[in-house]
């Protein structure tokens, strides 16, 4: 990712203005009195788990907020907690490539693994980079509401194996939020369906599954890196997109070439508006709000 920011900054002049955060600590936690203890990788995992397990769970992130989890590495502490975890929680579709060799180095033999994404239809990557990137998939699952519900379900599943004592508990939490996530897939389906534009360009191609909810369709400053190294031509082609669809919008996540997508946005006249992606904890909104602000915002750009 930093090779891709320097090249990218160099490409448009726009060095001066990079900063990357540095990792936050993470507080050490114990497992309070009577919470089974729930290992997760990343921020929307662990809105999840917390949906569900509600007050009978203690949720640990392993990626830190700040933290691009693509290229991410555990450190012993992950270890550690993956140890003494009833159950670990991970995205699957080639999100946690460390997952497995993290599993097996923690020699838990009780603990239950959950692939939150089984069982939902994948996306392949789109174009050679994406695929570099990302593997044979696409794993943004989260991001769909349809995908999370499915993600939702799966970790049920796990914590009712883990701890089949609060099995009703868990239950009834994982009923009543998939109905909420329900009803705000219903409210935008049909937002959407009365749009008339149903394109919209985002700085990190990771909005496929929220597309595949809509049928809507996404572009992507990514695009633009080809094996990593930006491409004159593709940037090129980019803005001409943007023209010639009267995109007024260009969607910028915080931790993936926010200062590209800026440029663009100038280039072409259009407004640079933040999305959140879920990878990290974000303006300290839960999934569902930050869902429904996604929402909002790419419902407003398709009218707009
Ligand atoms: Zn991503």
């Amino acid at each position: 990712m930093l090779k891709k920011l320097t090249a990218a900054a160099a490409l448009l002049g726009l060095l001066a203005t990079l900063s990357l955060s540095a990792c936050s600590g993470q507080e050490q936690q114990k497992p309070a009195e009577g919470k089974m203890q729930v290992t997760v990788s990343f921020n929307a995992m662990k809105e999840f788990a917390e949906a569900v397990g509600g007050d009978k769970v203690q949720v640990k992130t392993i990626i830190p907020d700040g933290t691009e989890p693509h290229d991410f590495e555990p450190k012993a502490g992950d270890i550690a907690s993956l140890a003494k975890s009833g159950v670990f929680v991970i995205n699957g579709l080639g999100m946690e490539s460390w997952a497995a060799q993290a599993v097996s180095a923690a020699a838990n033999t009780g603990l239950v693994e959950v692939d939150a994404s089984k069982g939902a239809e994948p996306v392949k990557s789109a174009g050679a980079g994406e695929a570099k990137e990302h593997g044979q998939y696409d794993p943004h699952l989260w991001l769909s509401l349809k995908g999370a519900e499915i993600e939702v379900k799966n970790i049920k599943d796990g914590l009712c194996k883990a701890d089949p004592a609060n099995s009703n508990y868990y239950q009834k939490n994982c009923d009543s939020y998939v109905a909420k996530l329900e009803n705000l897939y219903q409210d935008y389906k049909t937002k959407f369906s009365l749009d008339k534009k149903k394109n919209f360009v985002t700085g990190h191609a990771a909005f496929a599954y929220l597309c595949r909810d809509f049928g809507l369709e996404q572009n992507s400053v990514e695009d633009v890196f080809a094996d990593g190294e930006p491409s004159a031509k593709k940037l090129s082609e980019l803005v001409d997109y943007c023209r010639q669809n009267d995109v007024k919008t260009i969607f910028v996540e915080e931790m993936v070439s926010p200062a590209v997508s800026r440029t663009l946005a100038e280039q072409v006249g259009a407004k640079a508006v933040s999305i959140y992606t879920m990878e990290g904890s974000e303006d300290n909104l839960s999934y569902f709000d930050r869902a429904k602000a996604n929402l909002e915002k790419i419902d407003a750009s398709l009218k707009g």
